[in-house]
């Protein structure tokens, strides 16, 4: 089945507006994708005939806040394949998946001299929460390098894993280059070595079809925000050996059993990690964003996808004194570049009088930025509501950024 472009841009209300006089060409999908109708109805039908604290009351509307809550659990758990329901943790979003894992398994089982492994390719997300831990514990932050196309370098990732790792954790795509990493692969070699993983995979989901089973995921964290659901939810998927034994992340209400003062009985999961009330019309924004995604045929998406962002690599080439910054050959979304003596901020500036919003800066992702020998980068991300047109658009605003800075 061919993928309709313009029938699924009728899905998403705020695509259709003007920016400064312009179409507008939303291009900075990796901060953040925009949501369809169907995901905005959900919440608000929530507000209007459901709103009510979940797992606590004995009325209808508490009852049934509690179903549509763990029926969005439900609908997570098949969207990525998850062996058990007790597996998915709402959580905030990515970030606070990652400090979750740091915090809880990592306080438990990092020791002084220990280690932990991340590539050189991480959003900050996925590097300060373990700097915190190994700050803390006298433990080794190790960066497996990457390459000038932004690929990490398998052979030195094998050299780096030891008796002394105690986890891995590596972003499944990079939002500041597009790489897609071999994460499977990746996986199964620590693995080899006794060693678990966290993928942080934020600009995963969105992209392509994500299976924690085929993947062997030890953890897999991810956002609502950046998949057409809401903001201020994500997900923790961790295996119920690893998740069982861990610490709770927060102590309050729902995350327990029974108190005294003299001892607390932890909930079962995934309560035990979901303290206080949680965002519940996210939970139920980010299961309608699931119910979406379902209706699509992921193989028409994924070449759609890929033909897009090739097209766009392509058109943007001929731009004089741009550079491109991440040629790996597995991208997925994410292209980003800068011009040769023209600040990206700039190049932001002359875009978004035309209309088109793109990031510029570091993209969360500083040492990416040092890697490349450049403060900042310009970046165009893509989400399957995107149109070569929308390239096309781009191209002209970049010609005319040359002849403003000449
Ligand atoms: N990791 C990656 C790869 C990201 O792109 C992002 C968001 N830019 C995050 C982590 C953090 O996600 P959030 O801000 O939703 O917690």
């Amino acid at each position: 089945m061919l993928f309709d472009v313009e029938r699924v841009r009728k899905d998403f209300p705020i695509l259709n507006q003007r920016v400064h006089g312009n179409p507008l060409v939303y291009l900075d999908n990796a901060a953040t994708s925009q949501k369809p109708r169907v995901v905005l109805e959900a919440m608000k039908r929530y507000y209007e005939t459901v709103n009510s604290n979940v797992h606590r009351g004995v009325h209808y509307l508490s009852e049934q806040a509690t179903a549509d809550y763990e029926h969005a659990r439900t609908k997570v758990q098949r969207f990525i394949n998850a062996p058990h329901v007790h597996e998915v943790v709402f959580v905030r979003g990515t970030t606070e998946g990652i400090n979750l894992v740091a915090q809880s398994y990592g306080r438990k089982n990092v020791e002084k001299g220990d280690e932990v492994l991340i590539s050189g390719l991480e959003h900050h997300s996925n590097i300060v929460p373990w700097q915190i831990l190994c700050d803390e514990k006298g433990a080794r932050l190790r960066i497996v390098p990457i390459n000038d196309s932004g690929e990490i370098v398998l052979e030195e990732y094998e050299k780096l894993l030891n008796n002394k790792t105690k986890i891995v954790s590596l972003g499944h795509v990079s939002n500041a280059l597009g790489t897609v990493n071999p994460i499977k692969r990746m996986i199964a070699t620590a693995h080899r070595f006794g060693i678990p993983v966290l993928i942080d995979g934020a600009q995963g989901v969105p992209h392509m079809k994500v299976d924690v089973q085929d993947l062997n995921a030890d953890f897999y964290v991810f956002s609502g925000h950046k998949m057409f659901g809401p903001t201020g939810i994500g997900i923790l998927y961790g295996k119920t050996e690893f998740l069982d034994a861990m610490p709770p992340f927060q102590g309050g209400g729902d995350m327990i059993k029974s108190v005294t003062f003299e001892k607390t009985v932890y909930n079962d999961l995934p309560y035990k990690f979901e303290a206080g009330t949680p965002n519940i019309e996210g939970a139920i924004g980010m299961g309608a964003a699931i119910d979406y995604l379902h209706e699509f045929d992921w193989n028409s998406v994924s070449a759609y996808e890929a033909d897009l962002l090739s097209y766009a690599t392509d058109s943007v080439s001929v731009v004089k004194k741009l550079r491109l910054v991440g040629t790996a050959a597995e991208k997925a979304g994410v292209l980003s570049f800068v011009i040769d003596g023209v600040h990206p901020h700039d190049v932001g500036t002359i875009l978004d009088r035309e209309g088109i919003a793109i990031r510029t800066g570091h993209h969360c992702a500083q040492p990416v930025m040092q890697r490349f020998g450049v403060p900042a980068t310009a970046r165009a991300s893509f989400a399957f509501y995107n149109m070569k047109s929308e390239v096309d658009t781009l191209v002209k605003a970049l010609y005319k950024v040359n002849e403003v800075f000449g």
